[in-house]
């Protein structure tokens, strides 16, 4: 028997330790306990959205193993602790997971090695949760790429490993099995296989698929509607998504009111579901496209156009999510500091009205107001307004990026540290392959660019509905008096955008050293 300890793997399907542990592929190995350990460290940087989503993630997790006669235990606890108790209690030959990249996931993982190698216990890491390990795509001197082209090159012709099998129900501990290990019905630590002297102390709690409530946590129910969660939910909006948009996501991509992405970022943050899955569903759409235009349909496909390139478009995404995950891999300290080294530091303007005006969606800007109220009521933003307002703040407001990446980490239930840190590096100009710092996003001709008729707008900003979408872009030239009789509650620009930019121009160069 083997303990597979999840943390971003929420799923049981192409999960490359769960289906080691489990012993799908070998005889002598399994069957699986699977254990998810609620670890005060990693609460403590957690948010009410994330937390929300992690327990319906957990519930999906549970039920897909109850349909297979098994169960989850779920501990409370620090895991170098909880880990190796368990997996005394449950006479385990060893504990298992997969690797998580982010800095302090790694601190923890090494204390756990730590731990259970103190305690004489196996344990297995493997590689699951992107598709090519982040050390393993090199430049040929060597070194991490921070090019993302050129990554994406390598990316894009490495063989990918096959799904991981899917354990069935003997490959699995049984419910009533992990019940009787644990000791009582699912409730609080009882008096069963574990010891109440020793190893119990370790554990403040541990249930089998008793999951608790976001209040029993320290966090509080979030007033976001957040959507499903589960590997049946993932692979239904992936299926969804391959049969008809991702054909034209190259075209549409951009605009935040046409449903033209795939809306998976969670369900991937999660792990719902695998990637190993989600890339060979992409495959699929590609080959059914280019058998499609081989027929010859009148489809002038060629290396750049066309349905087949538009599924590679989707691709180079999913590579983004790596190229982000190996930066992070490589430089833990970007969690917090900026990739690239400036001569000075960036002398912020940091404006606290300011920055509060932009969480609310009260700028006056109105595509940045509809991206904020859109993370505020949703906890998701589309990818090109998440672009529009990270720009806005970082070079309309002048904010250290760190406040806005704060508030994402916050509100966003994608949140993820690489992509989110990512992003904002991006936006900042301060990160890898970053955004130079003189292009800056002119908010107004975005918002009239990818939101023509302001439909995404308007769903977000009630205050701008019944205007013609004329008005809305131009809402920054209107004199006050056209505004109140337009639109009263809704407020002026908070600042002039063309000032701005001159502004963010100094600062940056100042910082280069050009000034
Ligand atoms: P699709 O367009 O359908 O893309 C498919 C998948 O590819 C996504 O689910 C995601 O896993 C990956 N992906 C797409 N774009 C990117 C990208 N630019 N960088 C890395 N991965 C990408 N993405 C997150 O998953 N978590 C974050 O916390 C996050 N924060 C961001 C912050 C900023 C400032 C910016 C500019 C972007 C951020 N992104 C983040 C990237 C991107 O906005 C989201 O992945 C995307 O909007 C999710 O919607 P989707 O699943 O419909 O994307």
């Amino acid at each position: 028997m083997e303990l597979f300890w999840h943390r971003r793997d929420l799923r049981v399907a192409d999960n490359v330790g769960l289906a080691a542990a489990a012993g799908t592929e070998d005889d002598a190995r399994g069957p699986a306990a699977p254990v998810f350990v609620f670890d005060p460290d990693v609460l403590a940087h957690a948010s009410d959205v994330r937390v929300r989503r992690l327990l319906d993630g957990l519930a999906a997790l549970r039920d897909d193993y109850r349909d297979r006669g098994g169960d989850i235990l779920v501990a409370r606890g620090d895991p170098e602790t909880v880990l190796p108790a368990l997996a005394n209690a449950l006479d385990a030959d060893r504990v298992v997971w997969n690797r998580d990249y982010s800095g302090l996931a790694r601190e923890r993982d090494a204390g756990v090695r730590r731990a259970l190698n103190e305690a004489g216990i196996e344990r297995e890491a493997h590689h699951d949760a992107v598709l090519h390990d982040p050390d393993t795509i090199r430049t040929n001197a060597g070194d991490p790429y921070s090019v993302y082209t050129y990554y994406w090159r390598k990316w894009t012709d490495r063989e990918t490993d096959p799904l991981a099998p899917t354990p069935e129900a003997d490959d699995l501990v049984g419910a009533d099995a992990l019940r009787a290990a644990v000791g009582g019905g699912g409730g609080a630590l009882a008096d069963g296989g574990l010891e109440p002297e020793t190893d119990s102390a370790a554990i403040d709690r541990v249930a089998v698929g008793d999951l608790p409530a976001p209040a029993d946590l320290g966090f509080a129910e979030p007033d976001a509607e957040l959507g499903p969660a589960g590997t049946d939910a993932a692979r239904e909006r992936l299926d969804d998504f391959l049969s008809e948009a991702v054909f034209s996501y190259d075209a549409e991509r951009d605009y935040p009111a046409r449903e033209a992405t795939s809306r998976l970022s969670a369900f991937l943050k999660y792990g719902e579901i695998g990637i190993r899955e989600t890339y060979e569903a992409t495959e699929e759409a590609m080959a059914a496209a280019e058998e499609k235009a081989g027929k010859g349909d009148g489809d002038d496909d060629n290396d750049d156009e066309g349905p087949a390139a538009a599924v590679e478009e989707y691709q180079q995404q999913l590579a983004w999510r790596e190229f982000y995950a190996q930066v992070l891999f490589h430089n833990p300290e970007v969690v917090t500091e900026n990739y690239k080294e400036y001569e000075e530091g960036i002398a912020w303007h940091d404006d606290p009205e300011e920055i509060a005006a932009w969480k609310r969606g009260e700028t006056g800007y109105p595509i940045v107001d509809a991206g904020m109220r859109q993370l505020r009521e949703e906890a998701f933003m589309h990818n090109r307004v998440r672009m529009i307002v990270a720009s806005f703040l970082t070079k309309d407001l002048l904010a250290d990026w760190r406040h806005g990446y704060d508030h994402f980490r916050e509100r966003l239930v994608d949140h993820d540290t690489a992509n989110d840190n990512g992003g904002w590096q991006w936006a900042a100009s301060t990160g890898t392959d970053a955004q130079p710092y003189f292009r800056i996003f002119n908010p107004m001709t975005q918002g009239e660019r990818y939101d023509p008729d302001a439909e995404y707008i308007t769903e977000y900003v009630p205050e701008l509905r019944g205007l013609d979408a004329d008005l809305i872009h131009g809402w920054h030239e209107l004199s006050p008096t056209q505004r109140v009789n337009a639109a009263p509650d809704y407020p002026a620009p908070i600042v002039d955008h063309a000032e701005r930019r001159e502004e963010a121009l100094a600062m940056y160069k100042r910082a280069r050293g050009e000034d």
